[in-house]
């Protein structure tokens, strides 16, 4: 549709105008600094940072319902820039030329209700939301598009050049990277840093076909991310990691989306993502936060995350219910299915505590709440979703997982609805599937498979059948003839079927 022939109230608020003035602020010192500077931690104290619109409240003058049109009407154009997650754009990136924003397709991922047979498995209503459905088939398509818009600007403005970016990588991060970096050639290129065999063989293949550089190291995430901090602390080269607080920045429409999704009423929803560097989680709490204080939602949603028994520092934190008491200690992982979430010292904690309280405090009770789930559990949640239409990967698992145990300690009640976070596409992880068909988990994953839940190919060779086809080989007429009716009478014993009269 052109912009006129939308109505006229919607029209002049169709193409974002609003003049955001964005800085980074420091989580520790509250110190404040610039974005014409790409910056990871603040320069005085060493903290974390996030990027915040010091124009914010200009965004109130347009009613809640007003940004229910807006958005919905957005919808309806035709403009790449405003496609992907800057449909909000007001509130990701305002700063941002449309005309220097990367689009490939990222965001307004399917969301997908469960069948009956699962809602009653659950204990609850539930939907999917298929982030794998992103590009590079995870939700780090989201703050990718919005890291490297923001350096595409910065290129196309001449205030950096001949960027390399580098990042530290569970899998994800570097396909999602290495995608849209080299969408930006030649100006960008890019660096992955992987764990050594700490990927699936699918991850690896996706920086490699995107053209970067790709880096194997020994250890596990928390190592390589050592190294990509040490990169970015000598040389001349941007961070991707979620450290990058313009990556939060786009993940954040993850919310926005799930808010318009349900035609912005949130009340009784319950949004479960799972947790490993923490940037999701943070990025999810910030945008309710922000549609809820420009009056664009009514109420916060509950939000669980979850974490496996084999990487759940941030569940850990919270198993102490006195705020005081609380103390942060990094734990060593264990080998996880839900691999991309094997972190044991999340970057963005320090996020994490700022916004919960911040959540619950807004909220006016507690609404954030953290669960532990075992690797079993993940698998087996994970096939069954699988067994019953959906495309989840072991960390859509592992939240499915999550929420069936918040509903059963009574954290999630019968008459709630769940959005769950499937954060990659189940392709990514089908090793770990074929482990459990197998029974070929390492004994240190803890899994025994639910005969139940185990599918595995037949072949189709009957033993009395002398001739079989082979590639370039074709059987002749009445061999040829042979072959198929024993193939498909065995097909049929197999499946009890019945002949045709
Ligand atoms: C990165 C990732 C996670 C963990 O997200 P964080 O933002 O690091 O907490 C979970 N699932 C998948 C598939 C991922 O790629
Ligand atoms: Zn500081």
């Amino acid at each position: 549709m052109k912009i006129q022939d939308f109505p006229d109230e919607i029209k002049n608020y169709l193409i974002p105008e609003h003049k955001g003035k964005l800085i980074y602020r420091c989580l520790k010192c509250s110190g404040e600094y610039s974005i014409e500077n790409l910056l990871y931690t603040c320069p005085d104290c060493g903290q974390v940072l996030l990027i915040y619109d010091e124009n914010f409240d200009l965004l109130k003058d347009i009613d809640g319902k007003t940004w229910h049109k807006i958005f919905d009407y957005r919808k309806m154009l035709k403009i790449p820039a405003l496609k992907g997650i800057y449909l909000f754009h007001e509130f990701i990136g305002p700063v941002i030329p449309l005309d220097d924003i990367v689009y490939l397709g990222e965001g307004h991922t399917p969301v997908v209700e469960a069948n009956k047979i699962m809602q009653e498995k659950a204990g609850i209503r539930f939907f999917f939301k298929n982030d794998g459905q992103n590009p590079s088939a995870s939700f780090k398509d989201r703050g990718m598009a919005s890291a490297l818009s923001y350096i595409n600007f910065l290129v196309k403005s001449s205030k950096i050049s001949d960027v390399l970016a580098v990042c530290a990588s569970t899998g994800d991060t570097s396909a999602a990277a290495a995608l849209y970096a080299s969408y930006l050639k030649p100006h960008i290129k890019s660096a992955v840093l992987l764990p050594h065999k700490k990927v699936t063989p699918q991850q690896l293949s996706q920086p490699l076909g995107s053209g970067a550089s790709v880096f194997e190291i020994p250890g596990v995430f928390d190592d390589c991310m050592k190294v990509v901090e040490n990169l970015a602390e000598n040389y001349n080269v941007a961070l991707l990691n979620s450290k990058n607080a313009w990556r939060i920045l786009g993940q954040e429409s993850y919310s926005y989306e799930i808010a318009q999704e349900f035609e912005y009423n949130m009340s009784d929803k319950v949004v479960v993502v799972p947790i490993g560097n923490a940037g999701n989680i943070t990025a999810v709490m910030n945008g309710f936060i922000k549609f809820y204080n420009t009056g664009i939602i009514d109420t916060l949603p509950t939000i669980i995350g979850v974490q496996s028994e084999h990487a759940n520092p941030v569940y850990k934190y919270y198993l102490e219910p006195d705020p005081e008491k609380r103390k942060f200690i990094p734990v060593t992982v264990r080998p996880s299915v839900a691999q991309a979430a094997m972190i044991g010292n999340p970057v963005s904690m320090p996020r994490v505590i700022m916004l919960v309280n911040h959540y619950n405090q807004t909220a006016g009770k507690q609404k954030v709440f953290f669960m532990e789930v075992s690797e079993q559990d993940i698998m087996d949640w994970e096939l069954a979703a699988n067994h019953n239409g959906h495309i989840a990967c072991t960390h859509g698992g592992e939240s499915l997982a999550g929420l069936v145990a918040a509903r059963k300690m009574g954290i999630v009640q019968e008459n709630e609805t769940a959005i769950v976070d499937s954060t990659a596409h189940a392709l990514k992880f089908a090793g770990f599937q074929e482990m459990y068909f197998e029974n070929s988990f390492p004994r240190e994953f803890g899994i025994s498979p639910d005969p139940g839940l185990i599918n595995k190919p037949v072949l189709m060779r009957p033993a009395d059948l002398k001739k079989v086809p082979a590639p370039g080989k074709p059987l002749e007429d009445s061999d040829f003839q042979i072959f198929i009716q024993k193939v498909s009478e065995d097909i049929a014993r197999k499946l009890n079927l019945k002949a045709l009269k």
